[in-house]
């Protein structure tokens, strides 16, 4: 386990404490609404004191809205949703680095 020095914060209980990583790749289902109110709530907590993660978050949501916006279907469409996902499988692996 690599020391998390970003947060000014002591991050003592990792027990209970959501990894970068897990955070990043549980925003997309966060975003869509398919975890439970636990769940949630660790993303939301997560997303609370960890200013990387946020970003992309916003991020995240931003792009989200685009598509809404300029697809009038519902559902995005196979290619751009295989972008956003490899586009945040590339975040995961750069915060595992950084
Ligand atoms: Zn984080």
């Amino acid at each position: 386990m690599k020391d998390h020095t970003t947060g000014g914060q002591g991050a003592s209980d990792s027990a209970t404490r959501t990894d970068c990583s897990e955070a990043l790749l549980r925003v997309y289902e966060y975003l869509d609404g398919e975890l439970g109110p636990d769940e949630c709530a660790k993303i939301q907590a997560h997303l609370d004191e960890c200013g990387p993660c946020l970003k992309e978050y916003d991020l995240d949501t931003t792009l989200k809205s685009l598509i809404k916006r300029s697809c009038e279907c519902e559902q995005a469409p196979e290619a751009l949703r295989l972008t956003i996902m490899s586009r945040i499988s590339m975040t995961v692996i750069q915060v595992d680095r950084g």
